[in-house]
C-alpha cells in the first residue's frame, strides 16, 4: 500500500471501481475514461510505480498479469476478434498513474 496511490485505493476498496474480476495477486476493473468499447485495466495488487520498477522477485506478478489478461479477454469476448495490452511507462511513456498497471483495449467492429 503506497499512500494516495488512486490503484492501491481500489485494491483496498476505498474507493469504487467497476470490477471485472479479482484474485489473491490481481484486480481487473473497468477504465474511467474508456478509449474503446472494451478498456481494463489488469492491476496487481502489491504497489510497484512501473515498469521500470518490476524486480526478478516479481517475475510471477508479470506472468500473471499476461495469464489473466488471457482469461479477461476470453470471459469478455474480445479474444476472437483481437485486443491490444499496452503499458504505459513513465511520462514520457504516457503514465499517469504510478501504480503498475496493463490496458485490455479492444472491443472493435470486426
Ligand atoms: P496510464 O497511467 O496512462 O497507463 O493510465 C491510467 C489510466 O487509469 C487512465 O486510462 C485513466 O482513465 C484510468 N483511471 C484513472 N483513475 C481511475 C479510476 N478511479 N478508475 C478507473 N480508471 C481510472
Ligand atoms: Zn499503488
Amino acid at each position: 500500500m503506497s499512500e494516495n496511490c488512486i490503484f492501491c485505493k481500489i485494491v483496498n476498496k476505498e474507493i469504487p471501481s467497476e470490477l471485472i474480476y479479482e484474485d489473491e495477486k490481481l484486480i481487473v476493473f473497468k477504465d474511467i475514461r474508456p478509449q474503446a468499447p472494451v478498456h481494463l485495466l489488469i492491476v496487481p495488487r502489491k504497489h510497484i510505480r512501473s515498469i521500470n520498477d518490476l524486480k526478478p522477485e516479481d517475475h510471477a506478478i508479470a506472468g500473471d498479469m499476461l495469464i489473466a489478461a488471457q482469461k479477461i479477454a476470453k470471459l469478455v469476448g474480445v479474444d476472437k476478434n483481437g485486443y491490444k495490452l499496452n503499458f504505459h511507462v513513465e511520462k514520457g511513456g504516457g503514465q499517469e498513474v504510478f501504480h503498475l498497471h496493463m490496458h485490455l483495449v479492444g472491443g472493435w467492429e470486426k
